[in-house]
């Protein structure tokens, strides 16, 4: 079969709640993937950050390999021996107590709802039913009808109401509304240190360090949704290190599963999530043995390939080379890391295109931003051949 082939048989039998590029992938290795026609591409997305390590990585493969030969899946009625292993490399990496194993992120953003307004009525003696967690303008955390509540994307909520109460929204950086917005029933402030998805958005500095000491003045848990910032991409294992700040809980997933297979995981001080009691929460798949065993490999990979610190290298090294672009079709190039939004004047989704044909795989997000996230393992001169195709198609 061909790729126009198997587009017709996507477009009749699926859904079309994506517009994919044209690009049918059969291989990837590394940053490079192979389509059904044996053309190659290099990987300038890391599907949205969870192939940090590279598609397929042989180590993570191999552990999920030697895993699935073994066990892969007991329910957490029983225990098994990779969960308590994954706990402890997920304090090692963090400094976090203690954690929670979901599957996507989304439910990991779930959860730590969920744990946020049991602590607000546990610990901080909210009255019932009354809590309330601040979120931000243009934020992005997932799908679910709960998560979608808060969403201020017309795309994301239209329809699909009626909706979570319990929210309220903030513009991204902006501390004095934060400080507006807290009352005695603020639960929690939800945060992406970076916004992602409304096109890597960096809050100004000091953002992060003045929403922490008005979330710990307050009483208020200072939660970071660290999915797609997070493991490297911002050029740290967290992005939140740039500043000065302890977060009560942080969301991991992505590339917590080196593109292997959904592991997510909310990490928390011990008395935020310790709040949970048997039967509180809970997910089939969360914690089994084969997503622990991926998740160790995956985490082991970031630690022994040093892959934040290639981010930050190669990130500042990328984003100074986009700069040089003299074009007037460019707005504004930023970012922190190997994570780089490129705006443009127009809608990108043409030069998107463009890109693919001379090999390099791109997404539009919001419209006119397009946004670089290789595998974090990409080099020098792989980056320096990226930039030759980049500087042909806007120029
Ligand atoms: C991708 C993402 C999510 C949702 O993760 P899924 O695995 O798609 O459910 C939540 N928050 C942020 C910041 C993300 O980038």
């Amino acid at each position: 079969m061909k790729t126009q082939d198997y587009i017709r048989l996507e477009d009749q039998y699926g859904a079309h709640n994506y517009h994919p590029l044209d690009v049918v992938i059969e291989r990837g290795e590394g940053i490079w993937l192979y389509d059904v026609e044996g053309k190659k591409y290099l990987d300038f997305l890391a599907a949205y950050s969870a192939v940090n390590q590279g598609h397929c990585h042989p180590k993570i493969a191999e552990a999920a390999k030697e895993q699935i030969a073994q066990l892969t899946l007991t329910s957490r009625a029983f225990r098994n021996k990779q969960l308590p292993l994954l706990y402890k490399d997920l304090y090692d990496i963090s400094g976090m107590d203690i954690s929670l194993p979901m599957n996507s992120g989304a439910e990991a953003v779930e959860t730590a709802i969920k744990v946020a307004r049991k602590w607000g009525y546990n610990k901080k003696k909210i009255p019932a039913d009354r809590a309330e967690i601040i979120v931000c303008e243009n934020n992005f955390h997932g799908r679910t009808t709960t998560v979608v509540s808060f969403s201020t994307e017309e795309d994301y909520r239209k329809g699909f109401g009626p909706f979570t109460p319990g929210f309220k929204i903030i513009p991204f950086g902006d501390a004095d509304a934060l400080e507006q917005a807290i009352t005695p029933n603020t639960a929690a402030f939800l945060v992406e240190p970076i916004q992602g998805e409304a096109g890597i958005i960096i809050p100004p500095d000091g953002f992060l360090s003045k929403a922490y000491e008005l979330c710990k003045k307050n009483n208020v848990l200072f939660i970071l949704d660290e999915i797609q910032s997070g493991l490297g991409r911002a050029g740290k294992m967290f992005a939140y290190q740039y500043e000065d700040v302890q977060p009560d809980a942080v969301i991991i997933g992505k590339a917590l599963s080196g593109g292997f297979y959904p592991v997510s995981a909310v990490l928390s001080k011990k008395e935020v999530l310790g709040v949970f009691n048997p039967g509180e929460h809970g997910s089939t798949f969360g914690g089994n043995p084969l997503g622990c065993a991926i998740a160790r490999a995956a985490l082991k990979v970031l630690l022994d390939e040093k892959l934040a610190g290639n981010s930050a290298e190669l990130g500042t090294y990328f984003l100074n080379r986009l700069k040089e672009l003299q074009s007037p079709k460019i707005k504004e190039v930023r970012g922190r890391g190997l994570w780089i939004g490129l705006e443009l004047t127009e809608k990108a989704r043409p030069y998107c295109e463009k890109l693919k044909d001379e090999g390099m795989l791109c997404k539009e997000t919001h419209d006119t931003v397009i946004r670089f996230a290789p595998p974090l393992i990409i080099k020098k001169d792989e980056l320096d051949w990226a930039f030759e195709r980049i500087r042909r198609v806007i120029q």
